[in-house]
């Protein structure tokens, strides 16, 4: 039987915390009875340097239960490096991993269906929404467009599907091999090669709390999913100096023909039209070729992801 373990990336998530621990919890049990996980199956929550008391309850969760373990991470470092954080200490400890949001927004019940493909052999599974209904009209809109913008510019990702899956194991392992501090798991995944399926489900609304991906926060996500998987960017803004290249070009021969044939050319606000807008064009591209170097320059540092406080496990205590 295989050991599972569910990772849950939590930050200031008070509202929900009890009914997601209650509810997780009688699925893995409900799994466990039925024998379709190990006994010592468990629940991984991973703190994100929350501020508010999640950090008290993930610990007095620990002690009351065996099966709830924790990861505390010392500050704030976001989604995505909290779930690496996560899936770094459930790798030693299990034999397939399942990443879930705390809101429980996503239908905890697609996780039996996403063990029973990964009986069948898969090693990564998608959870996927197959209807977005309770999302805002915005969301909505923009995350349509967002996976719209990342296929055009080369990006393999799965359409609606957020950070819900199932890996095994050694998925988990190979996907920690990815080092970079610009992390887009979603495009990372894809990357992998392994056998994959999807789970499709309805996505449910925020049952407690408020959405922790500020306008600020998404703009910033989808950002770095463009620029870690593409430097597409780079090359359509060569494409955009060729093309500007050639209708001055064409200006030229306007105003050299006005001036020969007609005697009258130009005017001063044709001139600064043109400088205005080249000008804004050369800002805009240096600052994406900028975009790129300071990447490099975050790269190279090649800082830690997270530094993790303290881990909740209770086979180090025994
Ligand atoms: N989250 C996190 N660190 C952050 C922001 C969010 O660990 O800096 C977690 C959050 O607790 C939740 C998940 O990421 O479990 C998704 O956040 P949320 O549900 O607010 O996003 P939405 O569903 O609105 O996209
Ligand atoms: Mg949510």
């Amino acid at each position: 039987m295989k050991r599972l373990m569910i990772i849950v990336p939590c930050f200031n998530e008070q509202e929900v915390f009890e009914n997601t621990l209650q509810r997780l919890s009688n699925l893995l049990f409900d799994l466990i009875k039925r024998q379709k996980i190990a006994e010592n199956s468990g629940i991984l929550f991973v703190d994100d340097g929350s501020t508010d008391n999640t950090r008290q309850l993930i610990t007095e969760a620990h002690q009351k239960y065996s099966h709830v373990y924790g990861v505390l991470l010392a500050a704030n470092v976001g989604h995505q490096n909290a779930l690496v954080a996560g899936l770094e200490v459930a790798a030693d400890m299990c034999d397939v991993t399942i990443t879930i949001d705390a809101d429980l927004q996503d239908d905890i019940f697609a996780i039996e269906q996403m063990l029973d493909k990964f009986q069948g052999g898969c090693d990564i599974v998608y959870g996927v929404r197959s209807d977005r209904k309770t999302d805002s009209f915005l969301k909505r809109t923009t995350a349509e467009l967002f996976y719209k913008f990342m296929n055009f510019l080369g990006v393999k990702t799965v359409n609606n599907h957020a950070d819900f899956r199932l890996l095994s194991v050694r998925a988990t392992k190979q996907l920690l091999k990815y080092t970079e501090r610009n992390l887009f798991l979603r495009g990372i995944v894809t990357e992998l090669g392994y056998k994959t399926d999807c789970v499709y489900y309805k996505r449910q609304k925020r049952t407690a709390g408020k959405t922790k991906y500020s306008p600020r926060k998404m703009i910033k996500f989808a950002w770095e999913g463009i620029t870690s998987f593409s430097i597409r960017p780079m090359k359509l803004i060569m494409a955009l100096g060729l093309l500007i290249m050639l209708c001055s070009f064409l200006a030229l021969c306007y105003v050299l023909a006005s001036y020969f044939f007609r005697n009258a050319g130009g005017g001063w606000p044709s001139l600064m039209i043109s400088i205005w807008f080249l000008g804004g064009v050369q800002l805009f591209s240096i600052g994406v070729v900028g975009q790129y170097i300071g990447k490099i320059y975050l790269e190279t540092k090649g800082r830690p992801r997270y530094n993790i406080d303290e881990v909740l496990n209770h086979e180090n205590n025994e």
